[in-house]
């Protein structure tokens, strides 16, 4: 991987890959600019060390374990040929980045938005993905979600089933990460590629508040109108109760 320069295309370049360690050098190293504000908004984070390394000390190349050195305090790793080799730390420095924490941080970019939000962050058992939560988006109440590996049929398909199980709201936005495979959402939800609707700012995720309205807001008209229709579909079931009554007595 070469080092991106918008930390926001390294995101969601990462996010893509999946959970996991992620060698500081394959993106940059650990002083990259990108890296750097990703790593001060809270999107990724240090990850210790990776487990291995090729050794540069010889002329082999060879695959070597890295391991901590209690003297100096670093890692480094064991060559048969020169002995302990120190590490520089960009060369096994390791980071992470998760869905969940993705999800924490679009949480609080939602709450800057958009004002407090109701239910928590939690995993959707059996898909890659998270609820991030609910807000009043252009007057809907309006389920939040992040998903990944949309790009696979089966995931897809899963994710629209899980949503559709979720309790209901006027709205629903999924924002994908990668390929999301021409994933359906079921009805009330839009889907918008997480690309689409934010960027990386000084302090973490900014959303583009003006577009989630304009998406979510055809489903707060549909609400408006259901409203109205509610007291006759009442009356309508009302009378069908009344006129069978006498039958049944
Ligand atoms: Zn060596």
């Amino acid at each position: 991987m070469k080092a991106e320069t918008d930390p926001f295309g390294l995101l969601c370049r990462l996010l893509a890959q999946g959970d996991g360690k992620i060698a500081a050098a394959s993106i940059g190293g650990l002083r990259h600019p990108a890296v750097c504000a990703l790593v001060s908004s809270g999107l990724l984070v240090q990850d210790g060390a990776l487990p291995t390394t090729i050794c540069d000390a010889c002329d082999e190349a060879h695959p070597a374990e890295v391991t901590f050195d209690p003297s100096t305090r670093g890692h480094g790793w064991y060559c048969p040929e020169v002995g302990f080799v120190p590490a520089e730390p960009d060369k096994v420095a390791a980071l992470a980045t998760t869905l969940e924490r993705a999800a924490r941080c679009l949480r609080s970019a939602f709450g800057a938005a958009f004002g407090n939000g109701r239910w928590a962050v939690r995993h959707i058992e059996g898909v890659d993905a998270w609820v991030v939560g609910v807000w009043t988006i252009s007057g809907a109440a309006t389920t939040v979600v992040l998903g990944r590996s949309l790009e696979n049929a089966l995931n897809s398909a899963a994710l629209r089933n899980a949503l559709a199980e979720l309790a209901p709201n006027e709205a629903g936005l999924v924002l994908t990460i990668g390929e999301d495979g021409g994933f359906e959402p079921p009805a009330r939800f839009d889907k918008v590629p997480l690309a689409d609707a934010a960027t990386v700012g000084e302090t973490g995720l900014i959303l583009d508040g003006d577009l989630l309205s304009r998406i979510v807001a055809p489903h707060a008209v549909g609400r408006r109108v259901a409203h109205v229709g509610q007291p006759s579909v009442k009356v309508q079931v009302w009378a069908i109760l009344v006129s069978s009554e006498p039958s049944r007595l």
